[in-house]
């Protein structure tokens, strides 16, 4: 995308954004000038039905398609935007929603962190800094993490 357009669309500065209408639309501009956008969750009843997931069909489809929609009208200049890539993933929860926070098996220099179960934007931050303090020998690690006793 050119930078004229960029600034028609509001994201000159750079900056990740997402709506207020839900469900929530949310993009960001790639080093290339191209976009991301995405929005939306499927439902699984069972999560092995990630594995046969086909995003271009069923609800996943729907989804796709009403996020195309949803951008193609959000200006004038993403009217007629192409789509170059499609694509989805998992949100990783844990076990009994417990998330992981570890040192690495096999190093005592590296920790782990994972299954934020969709709230690592806060928990990535609060957690690393939190695994940096253990790092520096200044706290322990959390009791509540099983997976670590
Ligand atoms: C589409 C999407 C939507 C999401 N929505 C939400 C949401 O609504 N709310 C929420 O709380 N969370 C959300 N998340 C999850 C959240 O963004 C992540 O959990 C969080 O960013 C993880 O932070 P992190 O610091 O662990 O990893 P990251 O943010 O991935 O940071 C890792 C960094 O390490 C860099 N890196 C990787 N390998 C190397 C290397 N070898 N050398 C140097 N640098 C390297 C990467 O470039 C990256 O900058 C979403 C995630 C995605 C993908």
């Amino acid at each position: 995308m050119t930078n004229t357009k960029i600034e028609a669309i509001g994201l000159a500065s750079r900056k990740p954004f997402y709506t207020v209408d839900f469900p929530y639309l949310w993009g960001r501009l790639l080093n290339t000038n191209g976009v991301i956008f995405g929005s939306g969750l499927v439902h699984f009843t069972d999560w092995r039905e990630v594995r046969s997931l086909d995003i271009a069909s069923g609800e996943a489809g729907e989804l796709m398609w009403r996020l195309e929609k949803r951008v193609r009208g959000l200006h004038p200049v993403l009217r007629d935007v192409k789509v170059t890539h499609r694509w989805g993933g998992p949100i990783l929860m844990g076990a009994e929603w417990q998330l992981i926070f570890a040192q690495h098996p096999q190093s005592a220099d590296a920790f782990v962190l994972g299954a934020y179960s969709g709230h690592g934007v806060a928990l990535s931050v609060y957690l690393g800094r939190w695994a940096a303090e253990v790092m520096l020998g200044r706290r322990e690690l959390p009791k509540w993490d099983v997976a670590a006793e």
